[in-house]
């Protein structure tokens, strides 16, 4: 079990994107993610992890939150003390019923059988701590926590 993150460390620099939930938008997403934390010279490892981390978070967003329609994904980069990083990834869709369920392994709503339902498992297992806070028909934000090497 991992430990709990302090989410009330004090931030130092922090940055924020929007844009639409365009696919072709994932890539932008992860990649600008990534330059606004090489400022505190992460490992090569902690770089692809934070990167893979918010890839599924953003392409849930697309595929998932906003289906077959356009919305704005929001997401923003807090740097805080102690090298913590925190991404809040922030979309306006259709919500998540159980997020309990939704996070197991293997649970997917796809029904085309495209998606193989280890987003959530894949992001828990490159950071520190995902939260997820999700409302039906509001939208959803998950919130990815990860503390960097000294
Ligand atoms: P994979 O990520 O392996 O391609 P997946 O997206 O179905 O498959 P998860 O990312 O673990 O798997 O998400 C599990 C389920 O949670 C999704 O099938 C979807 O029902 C729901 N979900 C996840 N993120 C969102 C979101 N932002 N808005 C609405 N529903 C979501
Ligand atoms: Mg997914």
């Amino acid at each position: 079990m991992k430990s709990r993150v302090d989410f009330s460390a004090a931030v130092e620099n922090q940055m924020t994107v929007t844009l639409p939930s365009y696919s072709v938008n994932e890539g932008m997403a992860r990649s600008a993610v990534a330059a606004f934390c090489a400022q505190l010279n992460p490992t090569a490892v902690e770089l692809a992890d934070i990167k893979c981390a918010v890839s599924e978070a953003v392409t849930n967003c697309i595929v998932h939150a906003y289906r077959g329609n356009v919305g704005e994904i929001r997401i923003t980069v807090k740097l805080c003390e102690g090298r913590l990083v925190m991404v809040e990834i922030r979309d306006r869709g259709c919500g998540i019923e159980n997020v309990k369920q939704a996070r197991e392994p293997l649970y997917t709503t796809d029904a085309e059988g495209e998606r193989s339902g280890m987003g959530f498992t894949v992001m828990e297992s490159f950071c520190d701590e995902v939260r997820v806070s999700s409302r039906v028909g509001k939208g959803t934000t998950v919130a990815l926590l990860k503390r960097l090497h000294k």
